[in-house]
């Protein structure tokens, strides 16, 4: 069946090829807001049926009203809140896909923990170190910064305060450094059936934190090294089978603190759960991400976890336009609209 009522349009950036196939492969119309740079490049792509070109994405704004009249549903990715902030996503007046109640809660760190926390998910423990003991090693986290920069592990106190001076006066956060696996849980929750998803996983390939290793430590041994944690790619990777139901337990929890904490509607939609798993096989959650992650993009033609839910290529991507049909049909789409 056709969806030739909406169309479905995104930013071109960050997971916009998976968000458009998907709703291609779902019936919809497609529109991507690009850039000069991006046009050609986009272009190239056969399943992109409109192309709005702005000099910046930070522009968006100025075509609001051009993009109500096309009927568009806007699905939001992690460029959204990079290139127009949270305050522009909220001010939005399409139709937005997700609940935008959450944003506040994401974008600041206390909060989240606090939603984490109140779902009972363990997460790192975090330092007041001008009022307690601090146990070493510990990873140092500016505020506000993305995709791990400015972030330094110290190894002890006289670590600490070497590096510290170098970091300048920004403002920082302490938390206990977790050794273990970064695994990041890809989770899509429908609220039209309250059907909870694994949709896939992936683990970040970081630069240098993930290459220290190839380097034996004799071969490290006054080369100075810092581990940097900026992220350069993803690779995909399935959990132990005896560890899912935890994982998954974990994504439902959160879902339900949400609706207690935020407003009804709650979290909805896919979101992602930062983790890191230690040697005793303990989930540390480091961070909710609550929209289309990028490690998604591993799975445009599906993961092992969406072929056993579908029988049929399923990307996190088309999940969302399947959701989208769905609600028309039913006459629901209020529901998931923010
Ligand atoms: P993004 O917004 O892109 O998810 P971010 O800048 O908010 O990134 P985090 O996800 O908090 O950063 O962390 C980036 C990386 O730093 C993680 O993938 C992990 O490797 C490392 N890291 C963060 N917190 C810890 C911790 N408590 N222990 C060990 N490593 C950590």
């Amino acid at each position: 069946m056709k969806n030739n009522k909406h169309t479905i349009a995104t930013l071109g950036s960050h997971s916009s090829l998976q968000i458009l196939k998907g709703a291609k492969d779902e019936g919809f119309k497609t529109l991507i807001i690009t850039t000069k740079e991006r046009e050609e490049f986009y272009k190239s792509f056969p399943f992109i049926d409109e192309f709005i070109t702005l000099a910046s994405f930070s522009d968006f704004p100025s075509i609001e009203d051009k993009l109500k009249e096309k009927n568009v549903i806007i699905i939001p990715h992690g460029s959204f809140v990079a290139h127009l902030g949270t305050e522009k996503n909220k001010n939005m007046k399409l139709p937005y896909y997700g609940n935008k109640s959450v944003l506040d809660w994401e974008e600041d760190r206390r909060q989240q923990r606090e939603w984490l926390s109140k779902a009972g998910i363990n997460v790192p423990k975090q330092y007041d170190f001008e009022h307690e003991p601090v146990t070493y090693p510990i990873i140092v986290k500016s505020y506000g910064a993305a995709g791990g920069k400015g972030y330094f592990y110290a190894k002890n106190k006289t670590d600490f305060e070497k590096k510290i001076i170098a970091f300048g006066n920004k403002k920082f956060i302490i938390q206990e450094y977790v050794i273990g696996v970064p695994l990041y849980i890809h989770y899509f929750y429908s609220p039209l059936t309250d059907k909870l998803e694994i949709m896939s996983m992936d683990r970040r390939y970081e630069t240098n934190a993930d290459g220290i290793g190839r380097i034996p430590l004799l071969g490290q041994e006054g080369l100075d090294i810092e581990p940097s944690y900026v992220v350069v790619g993803n690779s995909d990777l399935v959990l132990r089978e005896s560890m899912l139901p935890e994982a998954y337990d974990m994504g439902r929890k959160t879902i339900e603190a949400s609706r207690k904490l935020i407003d009804k509607k709650g979290i909805f939609g896919p979101f992602c759960l930062e983790t890191i798993i230690t040697p005793d096989a303990k989930f540390y959650v480091l961070e909710i991400s609550c929209r289309i992650v990028a490690g998604t993009n591993i799975f445009t033609n599906g993961s092992p976890y969406s072929w056993l839910y579908y029988n049929e290529p399923m990307s996190t991507g088309r999940r969302i336009a399947r959701e989208i049909k769905i609600a028309i049909e039913k006459n629901k789409l209020p529901l998931i609209l923010g």
